[in-house]
């Protein structure tokens, strides 16, 4: 058999961690990467986060937002007609699907759903938070011994930290205090701890945040081997998976900058385009599994901001430690994230992620007569994931007769919240209370955000055990009747859970890698 050439559409960490472990486990083959969006930071596919200039890291957010792009849109290659200047953006650096300009998503039930548009996707614009799956958050079928070394391999290609800001005081107080309010009502081991997040902690105490770039580490080094084997083509936008026979045999792609289309022959193709727009891809392809779309969970996210309470922190910080925890926060005044952590989720009693960062100022403009204004001791914003049970009326549609703005059949998502939903979200309101209790004043009391705004997007191509129409591909991620595809993403996720989803992706993308491999050689 000749090398092997293998098309993975989309750069963001999924379809980087195929690039890397497919091209580490087959020495001859040869990985081309397209990636609609630009490439907005140097190394390619970096933290946005990262970016120390404000400027910078604006304009880098700005290219990253597709129809939201404001001045950029035409040099990304986005048709002139779609205009939504002055409109309800989303989160810096992704853009709302449901825009409200011309070919925007039909998203009323689900309004805050975003996504990102440039290399590295939305792991460039990502809070790095990568927790493990816990109790029947986890994909029932993988074997436990398989999953700790995906999981473990997975948080390698991440640069998982467990450790991140824990030698912070007033980190090390917010896990006291926690503890005293929630400790005895939680399993052993599931308790308030730090929260394992992903980049390389500096000498100085700050963060450089992970990336589409570490995951695909020596693939970008110059001189390597992979890296000679490796392409990422920016701006080329993958209209169509084209197959012959149940067989993938490769990809239509348009460059945005000249607007040509081309074939690109390959022996497998990798669609790590999001959990809306893979299935997107795949329908316009005329691959259109019933479960297609279908199954849609995200993480409900109950949230507030609490200004530390002085006599509290007092209690257990000194003021030469907050001295100097301030001091430190002042050589990094870019990055406002200065501890996090978290009471994962365990079960039977506790079926919710708590998320606590620690910054020095809360995340909006507070009026200065505020009683909780210019708090010494600073602020957290904290907020309860809550579980989607998976039904298959939760899901995105797709119009072959509207196209959206790229050209590609429309989505209209459909969701609803049930009554196991809203009870759950009850709880986690009335726990979110006593955690801000617990720990101070609130700034901004526990309130629902809308739909869609946890980013985190699961289910829509979800892997199933068996071909029995409530899944899109199999244990390991190759779409059930196509030989030569596989989808990689969050969408893959079959389970209700909270954890934030992108270490459970890369474990089952790395499953899929070593399959997929296997097969080629
Ligand atoms: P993406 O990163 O979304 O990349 C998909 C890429 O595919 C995009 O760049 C897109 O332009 C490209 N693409 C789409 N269609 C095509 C096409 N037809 N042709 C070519 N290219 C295409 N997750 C966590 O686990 N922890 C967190 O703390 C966390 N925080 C987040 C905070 C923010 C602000 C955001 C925006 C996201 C956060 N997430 C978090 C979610 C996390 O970023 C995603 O889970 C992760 O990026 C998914 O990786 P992916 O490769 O599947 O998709």
């Amino acid at each position: 058999m000749t090398a092997p050439t293998i098309a993975v559409v989309g750069s963001g960490p999924i379809g980087s961690a195929y690039a890397r472990v497919l091209l580490e486990s087959l020495p001859d083959a040869r990985v081309v990467m397209f990636e609609a969006g630009p490439q907005v930071t140097e190394p390619a596919g970096a933290s946005v986060r990262n970016i120390a200039d404000p400027a910078q890291k604006a304009l880098a957010r700005e290219r990253s937002q597709g129809p939201q792009s404001g001045t950029h849109r035409e040099s990304l290659g986005i048709p002139a007609g779609v205009v939504v200047e002055g409109m309800f953006t989303a989160r810096e650096g992704t853009f709302l699907l449901d825009f409200g300009g011309e070919g925007a998503a039909h998203a009323a039930t689900f309004p805050a759903a975003a996504a990102a548009n440039n290399v590295g996707g939305q792991g460039a614009h990502w809070t790095c938070a990568i927790p493990r799956p816990a109790f029947s958050e986890k994909v029932p079928f993988i074997p436990d011994d398989e999953w700790e070394d995906l999981i473990s391999t997975a948080e390698a290609l991440l640069h998982h930290r467990a450790d991140a800001f824990s030698d912070s005081p007033i980190g090390t107080a917010i896990r006291s205090l926690l503890t005293d309010e929630f400790g005895a009502e939680l399993p052993e081991g599931y308790g308030p701890s730090t929260l394992p997040v992903a980049g390389d902690p500096q000498p100085d105490g700050s963060m450089v945040w992970a990336g589409a770039d570490m995951v695909l580490g020596p693939l970008l080094d110059q001189g390597t081997d992979e890296a000679a084997r490796f392409e990422l083509r920016d701006l080329s936008l993958v209209r169509r998976i084209e197959h012959a026979n149940g067989r993938a045999v490769g990809v239509t792609v348009e460059d945005l900058r000249t607007g040509e289309s081309s074939f690109f022959a390959a022996d497998l193709v990798v669609v790590a385009a999001d959990a809306f727009r893979s299935p997107q891809l795949l329908w316009a392809s005329d691959i259109r599994p019933p479960a297609l779309g279908r199954y849609l969970t995200e993480h409900h996210v109950v949230i507030c901001t609490v200004a530390l309470d002085a006599e509290k922190m007092g209690g257990l910080v000194t003021d030469e430690q907050l001295a100097r925890e301030l001091a430190r926060r002042a050589q990094n005044a870019a990055d406002p994230v200065a501890a996090v952590n978290r009471i994962p989720f365990s079960e039977p009693d506790h079926p919710f992620s708590l998320q606590v960062m620690y910054a020095e100022n809360p995340p909006f403009q507070l009026d200065p007569t505020h009683p909780s204004a210019g708090n010494r001791w600073g602020y957290v914003n904290m907020g309860y994931g809550v579980r989607k049970h998976p039904r298959a009326e939760d899901g995105v549609r797709f119009d072959d007769d509207e196209l959206d703005w790229r050209g590609l059949p429309n989505m209209t998502i459909e969701y609803a919240l049930t009554d196991a939903e809203t009870a759950e979200i009850d709880e986690a309101t009335v726990r979110l209370r006593r955690a801000g209790e617990a720990l101070g004043a609130f700034v901004a009391g526990p309130r629902l955000l809308p739909n869609g705004s946890s980013l985190h997007y699961m289910g829509t191509m979800r892997m199933g055990k068996t071909d029995d129409g409530t899944s899109v591909a199999d244990p390991w991620s190759r779409v059930w009747g196509i030989d030569g595809l596989v989808v990689g993403g969050n969408a893959l996720i079959p389970t209700a859970n909270t954890m934030n989803p992108t270490l459970t992706s890369v474990a089952l993308a790395v499953r899929g890698a070593r399959a997929a491999a296997q097969t080629l050689r």
